[in-house]
């Protein structure tokens, strides 16, 4: 019988895959069988992770430098990929920044830098890949990052959460637009995880018992803990699945 969490064929593109959660993702898609390319801005960090993704899994894992922030960028970007591979079965949208400050003093640089990451460009990149797909006949597979926030409103974080808000929006409106095509639109909520970004929250060693207390497992989320999930919702087996988000958080949104 058909393996159906095989990937092997097939390329992924997982920006924001030099570190943090979308390095986790692309070490799980990568072991799936998939060619990955992982992009970022920082060429360097991107390298070294590259090639410790295709020793640590005996795949294929290349690096392409990108700033998602710009609709040139992304453009060139996708033609690179399918000149390079050929084609594009799977987009993973893991880049991300945050910038916690209260409501009251939020400014609109701050606001533009944080949603233009987190919402604008992912649609552009989803947009962009979304019309390859279309154009090639591939019944792909589109992942968007959500967070805690795309469900609940956390404090000193408002472009975040609005960002990751209209994630959910975004992923079900495209997920009903392109079905068509065959192609799944779904989301990942991740709870919380110890990364570059979430650092200088974690660090406090007060914050880090309260949160442990409130998630029933117990503990944070760690890189593989989303690995699964992603190559669940980019492989053949999630082929029914569309529109949704799947919260990976230890149980954190029970209570
Ligand atoms: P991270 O460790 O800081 O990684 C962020 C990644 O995004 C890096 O690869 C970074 O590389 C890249 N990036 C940032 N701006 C970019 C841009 N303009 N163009 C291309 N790449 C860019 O953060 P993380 O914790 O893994 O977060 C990944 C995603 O998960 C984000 O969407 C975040 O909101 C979400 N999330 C995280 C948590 C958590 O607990 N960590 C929880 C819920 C949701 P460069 O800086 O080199 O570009």
């Amino acid at each position: 019988m058909k393996n159906l969490f095989d990937l092997t064929g097939k390329v992924a593109i997982v920006v924001g895959g030099s570190r943090g959660l979308g390095r986790g993702m692309a070490v799980g898609l990568a072991n799936a069988g998939a060619t990955v390319i992982i992009a970022s801005r920082g060429f360097e960090a991107l390298q070294t992770a590259a090639e410790e993704i295709s020793k640590e899994t005996g795949g294929l894992c290349v690096p392409m430098q990108l700033d998602v922030t710009s609709l040139p960028a992304i453009q060139d970007f996708v033609t690179r990929v399918d000149e390079k591979f050929g084609r594009i079965d799977i987009l993973i949208n893991s880049a991300g920044i945050n910038i916690r400050k209260s409501a009251l003093d939020f400014e609109e640089e701050d606001w533009d830098r944080v949603t233009d990451t987190q919402l604008k460009y992912v649609f552009f990149m989803d947009q962009t890949v979304g019309n390859y797909m279309v154009e090639h006949g591939i019944k792909g597979r589109i992942i968007n990052i959500g967070s805690l926030s795309s469900m609940i409103g956390l404090k000193n974080m408002v472009a975040y959460c609005a960002s990751k808000g209209g994630i959910v929006q975004l992923t079900k409106a495209l997920a009903n637009e392109w079905a068509q095509y065959g192609i799944c639109v779904n989301a990942i909520g991740p709870g919380y995880y110890f990364t570059e970004m979430t650092k200088p929250l974690l660090s406090d060693p007060e914050v880090m018992r309260k949160y442990q207390e409130k998630i029933p497992m117990g503990r944070l989320g760690l890189p593989e803990d989303l690995a699964s999930t992603a190559v669940y919702l980019a492989c053949d087996a999630s082929g029914y699945v569309t529109g949704q988000i799947i919260y990976v958080d230890g149980g954190w949104l029970i209570n």
